[in-house]
């Protein structure tokens, strides 16, 4: 057996208080290649930790048979903060209540410094330059100085992941259909996760300009490859990929063990488990760029009620929701319609019915690029 259990202290916000990250190591240290997985950053969001659960079932069944190729990184519950963010019974774990912010934006910009660090130790050898390019992300990430318990829970989560081949961010959306978000140059070589997992959407983007977790790993090569041109060879050396577990409601065992049994199987068919994983399932989406969904919003404050089922495929000015003013004079016209402003799936829903201005309300995933989407940020806080 090659598991072995670590706890990292958080340190303390004020006396008696102090909350514990668990890291899961399967594996020989070092070993390749290295895979790296979360559930719950947005600790709201349940389902990545039950589908935890059944993957850590199978990978210490694995573990018996002498079956871990690389290594596997898995921390089971990525945000003991959040977790414990138990307000008058309502559970808010998105943003950190002492004013952090949403927890899954403005990571470290594990670019910066970069390349002054490596320029003059690149080579015409790739393996060699991957090499050190994470050592050089390692270092940065050592001399990091985290005060708070947000900063040092950013700083341990990044300094288990930066060196992994693949880094998998199990979370979910309000009310939503499979989907994964991903860099476009991964999806050629990657798209079997969203296989495996029955994906309806596949978000592929470069740069959303959130600072996501899963972008802080993937982001520093191709912003490398941008600034050293073909001068020296780099690869996209990490995956990295956000993938959304349906809604927030959708936690149980059939669909968590469904949802293990797939991971497993990609990451055998990626060498880091042994075994024959079959053949890779037919795609249920096709890649699609992140400027092609468009996130619709509320122009007003009021009560939605939907108009499109989950999975609907809707035309460019079909009714998705209409917007009510519980407080209008005449009830005949309380109602505002919101119009669909591009063709196609409707991916996701909020569960919160009672909404503000600017509020994202569905997501519709089309093809076609939206003009409306491009600068700012391409994910809602
Ligand atoms: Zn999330």
């Amino acid at each position: 057996m090659t598991k072995t259990i670590e706890r990292i202290s958080l340190g303390a916000m004020s006396p008696g208080t102090e909350r514990f990250l668990a890291v899961h190591r399967y594996g020989t240290k070092g070993a390749r290649p290295k895979a790296y997985v979360q559930a719950s950053l947005h600790s709201d969001e349940i389902p990545g930790m039950l589908a935890v659960h059944h993957l850590q079932r199978l990978l210490d069944e694995a573990d018996k048979k002498g079956a871990i190729k690389g290594e596997i990184v898995v921390v089971p519950v990525a945000n003991p903060i959040g977790l414990g963010q138990i307000v008058n019974g309502s559970h808010s774990g998105r943003y950190e209540l002492r004013g952090g912010g949403n927890f899954n934006r403005q990571w470290p910009d594990l670019f910066d410094g970069l390349l002054d660090a490596v320029r003059t130790k690149l080579s015409a050898d790739q393996a060699a330059n991957v090499a050190v390019v994470r050592a050089a992300i390692g270092t940065k990430i050592n001399q990091m100085m985290p005060d708070t318990e947000l900063s040092r829970l950013k700083v341990e989560l990044a300094r288990l992941a930066h060196d992994a081949d693949m880094v998998l961010d199990l979370h979910c959306d309000d009310e939503a259909l499979m989907h994964v978000y991903m860099q476009p140059m991964h999806w050629q070589d990657f798209s079997d996760i969203a296989a495996e997992l029955g994906a309806r959407a596949s978000l592929l983007c470069v740069d959303s300009k959130a600072q996501s977790f899963d972008e802080t790993f993937s982001l520093p090569w191709s912003k490398l490859q941008d600034a050293i041109g073909d001068k020296f060879p780099i690869p996209n050396a990490c995956f990295a990929t956000t993938v959304e577990f349906r809604g927030q409601a959708d936690v149980f065992d059939e669909m968590a063990s469904e949802d293990a049994a797939g991971l497993y199987r990609f990451l055998q068919r990626h060498g880091v488990l042994a075994g024959d994983p079959g053949k890779v399932p037919e795609l249920q989406c096709e890649g699609t760029d992140l400027e092609a969904t468009d996130i619709v919003r509320a122009p007003k404050a009021g009560v939605i009620a939907y108009k499109v089922a989950l999975g609907a495929q809707v035309k460019k000015g079909d009714l998705i929701a209409e917007l009510v003013d519980p407080l209008a004079d005449d009830a005949n016209k309380a109602r505002q319609p919101i119009r669909a402003l591009t063709d196609g799936l409707v991916l996701s829903r909020c569960l919160r019915k009672l909404v503000s201005p600017g509020d994202g309300i569905a997501m519709i995933v089309g093809t076609a690029k939206l003009a409306h989407r491009k600068g700012g940020t391409l994910l809602s806080d």
